[in-house]
């Protein structure tokens, strides 16, 4: 059996719900699970060192420049809980820069502790569950980040992971596993998934992304897939022959009967093999 985890980052308090409805509607009616990596009170002015506003304000232009807690959109807080298809993980706090660093991309402890801390709570106060899994903000996690972060969740998502940014006691685990070339790993118990690129991305070529996805899949025994749904909508407009690819995949991974779409929590509550 292969697995899969659909891993879609950024949704917030100023995602329309009809962007998650449209892209997810055919998974979510196929009976496939939807991870969504959600902002627990994102501010409305993060932009990126380079200039422009983040692409997950998309939908937001002309928001009062402030932080907005998820369970202030009450709407999209139910639309997410009516469809239990969807599962609510943690991606940072802010999702902001400090400066010109990400914010989890330092080594301030207390700092790092608050913004673990009041982004679970304000996740809790909107009424889902307690997140097991996080998603760092542009992969961007230090040694100390690493080290809270087991304290606090099961399981890790991210692009890649590096010496240099793991806690020293860890990198033994960190040989092994590429002595074993696995692309995952567990560490004390906490389970650290790594991810082959976003390949459901307006970056790459549509023509072969679902080729793409299939060799990926095939490949390993646990793919997290990562998309970010504003890319769908990154003009103001539905992009659709992006739209297609997507839904196309949902076909794809429904059709195949020794594949299955898990969420991340099934992990350790199912117990799935990670290599
Ligand atoms: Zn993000």
């Amino acid at each position: 059996m292969k697995y899969v985890i659909i891993r879609d980052d950024d949704t917030n308090t100023l995602t329309p719900i009809e962007c998650l409805e449209t892209l997810y509607r055919p998974f979510l009616d196929k009976g496939l699970p939807v991870c969504l990596a959600t902002i627990p009170n994102v501010r409305s002015d993060v932009c990126l060192p380079s200039g422009p506003r983040e692409g997950f304000l998309v939908a937001s232009k002309g928001a009062a420049a402030r932080a907005y807690p998820i369970g202030e959109n009450a709407k999209l807080v139910h639309y997410l809980k009516d469809n239990p298809g969807y599962q609510i993980v943690q991606h940072g706090y802010h999702h902001e820069f400090v400066g010109t660093q990400t914010e989890f991309d330092h080594n301030n402890r207390a700092d790092i502790i608050r913004r673990l801390d009041l982004g679970t709570r304000y996740l809790l106060e909107a009424g889902f569950e307690k997140p097991k899994t996080f998603v760092a903000p542009y992969d961007r996690v230090t040694p100390v980040g690493y080290r809270e972060l087991a304290r606090r969740f099961e399981i890790i998502s991210t692009g890649w992971f590096e010496r240099a940014r793991l806690p020293r006691s860890w990198w033994p685990g960190l040989v092994m596993r590429k002595l074993r070339k696995q692309p995952h790993w567990r560490h004390q118990g906490v389970s650290l998934l790594s991810h082959p690129g976003c390949l459901l991305s307006y970056h790459r070529p549509y023509k072969t992304m679902l080729e793409e996805i299939r060799r990926s899949v095939e490949s390993r025994n646990l793919t997290v897939l990562v998309t970010h749904w504003w890319e769908f909508f990154r003009d103001g407009e539905n992009d659709l022959p992006f739209i297609q690819v997507l839904h196309e995949t949902a076909a794809f991974l429904a059709a195949q009967k020794d594949l299955k779409v898990i969420r991340f929590s099934d992990i350790v509550e199912q117990n799935i093999p990670l290599n």
